[in-house]
């Protein structure tokens, strides 16, 4: 009978005993399903905190989230308070009070009798006459992210299994809050993103890896004169962009260089725009392959600059050309000057270094002219050029000149069909340059080459002398505008002759080198690309 009584005691246990477990697991699974509904920060605080209340029976409640940021812990949703305590939110420093010994111990604080003698974080919250007060952490990936605290006006209200359901529910919690507080962080970011994105004054288009539109500000739609809601999805080749613009965009996405790429686009209507292209690469989990995930294109309306550049270009012209005729007639006249005083040394002389003067500024005129005209893009006209055939008439041309002071002029040109697209007065002006200084700086007897010759994806020019070479610490800046080595001030010269060179060269994408020693020669170079 004994045995019989108690079976059935420890049977009725084992079945109160499940019946809690149960009512446990269903809190906890009632409080998690209310939490998992919404990604939005405030309501998931307001709608957990209601939820852990109805699960544990607390009169009142409240959830705080750490601020790492701050050293704070910041109370954002409370619930069956007199005191309004969340806006301004209560902000209690990381270690103080409860909140303190919950993260500093990591696990659920209790005090079932509170008396009003307790020395709190906060003394107002005095008031609100709480005689029970459970705080468990709550945690996700890994830290403490905040606290969840449940209050009662009686006293011991919080014993047995509450406080397991407590801690249980705080993670819960947590994760939610953690998880709506990741979204709200990319949301806030993807914000700030498109308001940087649509504030730039520039245009900016973005595209996926299939040539879709996939982003585009209000600039670029207003240079393209469309409404950007209708870009958005569409394939480049469609968009109703002008066909000059769209066709050359088509065809720079299309090559396979992934690298930055730029050009500019004459329109119809006399608009020129200019356009930056550059491969944008998303890290991938999956995919650890560099392939572009798309392109970032910036496009600039760039009429006004032309337009300044022309009118500076047309200015600069119609200066020089107004400073070249007084100075033709003075070199002329004092030429006629000094052959009327061919018998006094003294006079002449004097003419002589008027005369160099005066040839001296038509030079720097003219180099400047041309810097200023190579550089401003302004009438570069660019076609295929024959490079072989080019230098082969620029020696011919210089060949009698050179002769004159018994200089030797080969063209050594090796291999054919060496094609550049470019712009043949330009090159053939930098290859004078060249020639030029070679006849400076070279003594009767000397030989003078030109080379040519083709290494994949590039044809180089070179001009060799075998004149007095240049220090190496000179070799740097040579190509810098009025540098000139010390020591050679005396023969005639501006300083930008290779200056022009350099930039002859960066208007073709291309590039210039110099390879000398003291005593052994030099060679000078210009690299331009094949076509
Ligand atoms: P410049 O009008 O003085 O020749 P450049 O810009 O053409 O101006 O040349 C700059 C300087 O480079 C020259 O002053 C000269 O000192 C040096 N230089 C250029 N070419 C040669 C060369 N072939 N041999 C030796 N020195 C040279």
């Amino acid at each position: 009978m004994q045995d019989l009584e108690s079976l059935l005691l420890q049977n009725r246990l084992l079945t109160e005993e499940v019946k809690r477990r149960i009512d446990q697991l269903a809190a906890i699974n009632t409080v998690a399903a209310t939490v998992s509904q919404s990604l939005d920060l405030d309501r998931t605080l307001k709608t957990a905190l209601q939820a852990v209340l109805n699960v544990v029976g607390a009169d009142a409640g409240g959830i705080s989230l750490i601020d790492y940021d701050t050293g704070e812990v910041v109370l954002r949703a409370q619930q069956g308070w007199t005191h309004d305590f969340v806006s301004p939110p209560m902000r209690i420093p990381l270690g103080r009070g409860m909140s303190g010994r919950v993260i500093s111990r990591d696990d659920v604080v209790l005090d079932n009798n509170l008396d009003g003698s307790e020395q709190l974080a906060v003394p107002r919250f005095m008031d609100e006459d709480f005689r029970s007060i459970a705080m468990a952490p709550m945690h996700a990936r890994g830290k403490i992210i905040g606290i969840l605290s449940i209050m009662s006006k009686k006293p011991n209200a919080f014993v047995g299994e509450i406080i397991a359901v407590l801690k249980a529910i705080a993670d819960t919690v947590g994760v939610a809050l953690d998880n709506a507080r990741l979204y709200e962080t990319s949301v806030e970011q993807e914000k700030r993103l498109n308001a940087i994105f649509q504030s730039t004054a520039d245009g900016l288009i973005a595209t996926d890896q299939n040539g879709r539109i996939s982003l585009i500000n209000q600039a670029a739609a207003a240079i393209f004169n469309v409404e950007a809601e209708q870009l958005i999805g569409a394939p480049l080749r469609e968009a109703p962009i002008h066909p000059r613009a769209c066709e050359s965009l088509l065809f720079a996405l299309s090559s396979r260089v992934e690298e930055n790429k730029s050009f500019q686009v004459t329109l119809d209507n006399g608009r020129t725009l200019s356009f930056f292209l550059s491969p944008v690469y998303i890290e991938s989990q999956v995919d650890q392959g560099r392939q572009t995930d798309g392109w970032v294109i910036i496009v600039q309306d760039i009429t006004h600059l032309i337009e300044a550049q022309r009118q500076r270009a047309e200015f600069i012209q119609a200066a020089a050309h107004d400073m070249r005729n007084p100075l033709g007639v003075a070199f002329s006249s004092l030429n006629m000057l000094n052959s009327f005083f061919q018998s006094d040394a003294s006079v002449t002389e004097i003419i002589e270094i008027a005369i160099r003067g005066v040839s001296r500024l038509q030079d720097l005129i003219d180099d400047l002219l041309n810097l200023e005209q190579i550089e401003s893009g302004y009438g570069v006209d660019k076609a295929e050029v024959d490079i072989g055939q080019l230098v082969n008439e620029a020696c011919a041309e210089i060949r009698p000149t050179l002769a004159e002071k018994e200089l030797l002029c080969v063209a050594d040109i090796q291999g054919d069909n060496l094609r550049v697209q470019g712009d043949a007065r330009w090159i053939k002006r930098a290859l004078f340059n060249y020639l030029d200084n070679a006849t400076k700086y070279t003594q009767p007897g000397d030989t003078i080459t030109t080379r040519v010759f083709f290494s994949e994806p590039f044809v180089h020019i070179e001009v060799l002398d075998n004149g007095p070479g240049i220090p190496a610490e000179a070799q740097a800046k040579l190509f810098q505008r009025f540098y000139r080595v010390a020591g050679t001030e005396k023969i005639r010269g501006t300083g930008l002759g290779l200056a022009i060179v350099k930039s002859v060269a960066e208007a073709h994408d291309g590039s210039v080198y110099v390879r000398s020693r003291p005593g052994q020669g030099s060679a000078f170079g210009l690299t331009l690309r094949a076509e």
